[in-house]
């Protein structure tokens, strides 16, 4: 089903921008579709013995404004679909924020719940060897996403430098702050989720010190968007957050600080004291102003979005939102900040990373929180401005926004 193909949808997205733009047919054609796609069977000695084989994905979307750059996702559903869905949103991503990349993703099908750590370094290591010569600073450059992170970060780095003998901090961004990561990297795609809802709120006449909000999912997104609401936005009311084992409310308030407390020590946030237990679809449709969707891709649809009372939504997660979810929300007037715009805080960190690599000299985190700020603030202007003129709805005016600039790269090249 086309409502359900994370590629499709994908596709379908641009479409909807290439039509407004009037974009010429072979531009529109060339952007429908990966430059570049790659699939590897990585056969992987488990601690067991035995030889497990991983199905492996890296989609290099568009590189017209530079080398290709997004994460690498580990999880029982990646199929190529995904990952193509993910390159393209990357490099609409990146042009939104107007950083000097393009777009890609990696996937691999594995469930890394169930894999101890040295499987992990393991498979990690197997990824490179097999796509080494397609990454590069100048090429293509990885980073964490779903349930990766800087520790497997490290482990790829290494393998691409002993691959290659020399040092290449650059290849991947998202490492460890001791060998060559970022300040400020780790909670970078959350807290410039926040930048954002601090901008859209004062747009839409909204207090986020006095609003009530919720998030689904809670991996790094998902805690770091919990707690630094509160600390960037001076207030506003946590009710509820889930994870993939459920979720749990209190309307009268859940401390962030705590609740990722409990998540770190027990592996999930039910049972969280003084909370009664809620699933994932019932925290979606609670009564609160702002929801942070911070899990995976789908998850509002035409089914869900017409219960869906908050005013604003901060897409975190990649994809959360379906196409015939999006008409009703907005019909609505739900104003959305959009994935590839309220989610561009982390590849934002990781372009600063990479320069830092580049020059081999480090900021603070004062000069990235600044730095960042401005990147996210300019891109949600942008965005809305052109929603404004071209009365388009937010993520169409995010494509609109995103596809002029890599139409112009394509056609500066001569390509289209
Ligand atoms: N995986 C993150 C994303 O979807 C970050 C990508 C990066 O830093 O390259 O935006």
């Amino acid at each position: 089903m086309a409502e359900m193909n994370p590629f499709k949808i994908a596709q379908q997205q641009l479409d909807e921008s290439a039509k407004k733009l009037g974009l010429d047919q072979a531009t529109h054609e060339f952007l429908r579709w990966p430059q570049r796609e790659y699939r590897f069977t990585l056969p992987v000695k488990m601690d067991n013995g035995r030889t497990r084989v991983f199905h492996a994905y890296r989609v290099q979307y568009n590189g017209a404004r530079g080398p290709t750059k997004g994460g690498l996702r580990w999880h029982p559903d990646e199929t190529i679909d995904t990952v193509r869905a993910l390159a393209a949103w990357m490099t609409w991503k990146c042009a939104v924020v107007n950083i000097p990349l393009g777009g890609g993703k990696g996937g691999v099908t594995c469930n890394p719940k169930e894999m101890t750590e040295t499987e992990k370094e393991r498979l990690a290591r197997a990824y490179i060897r097999a796509v080494a010569r397609e990454l590069g600073v100048h090429r293509d450059v990885p980073a964490p996403d779903v349930y990766t992170n800087p520790q497997i970060m490290a482990w790829m780095m290494d393998e691409y430098e002993t691959i290659l003998g020399e040092s290449h901090p650059g290849v991947i961004t998202g490492k460890p702050i001791a060998i060559g990561g970022s300040q400020g990297r780790g909670d970078a795609t959350a807290r410039g989720g926040v930048y954002v809802v601090r901008e859209a709120s004062q747009k839409i006449g909204l207090d986020p010190t006095k609003a009530t909000y919720a998030v689904q999912g809670f991996g790094n997104a998902g805690q770091y968007a919990a707690t630094l609401h509160n600390e960037i936005l001076g207030g506003g009311r946590l009710v509820a957050v889930s994870d993939s084992s459920g979720g749990v409310v209190n309307k009268d308030g859940i401390d962030p600080e705590e609740i990722v407390r409990f998540k770190l020590e027990t592996g999930k946030v039910s049972g969280f004291p003084g909370t009664k237990a809620i699933t994932n679809e019932e925290l979606l449709e609670l009564d609160v102003d702002i929801l942070y969707p911070a899990a995976l891709e789908g998850v509002i649809t035409d089914a869900n979005a017409g219960n869906i009372k908050a005013k604003l939504i901060c897409e975190l997660a990649n994809g959360p939102t379906t196409p015939g979810a999006d008409e009703i929300l907005h019909g609505k007037g739900t104003l959305i900040l959009p994935d590839f715009l309220a989610n561009a805080g982390g590849v934002t960190v990781s372009y600063f990373e990479q320069v830092q690599n580049t020059y081999n000299y480090y900021w603070s985190l004062e000069h990235v929180h600044e730095q960042l700020d401005r990147r996210m603030t300019d891109a949600f202007n942008a965005v809305f401005d052109t929603r404004e003129k071209a009365k388009a709805h937010m993520r169409l005016a995010a494509y609109m926004v995103s596809v002029t600039r890599v139409a112009e790269a394509c056609k500066l090249r001569g390509w289209v």
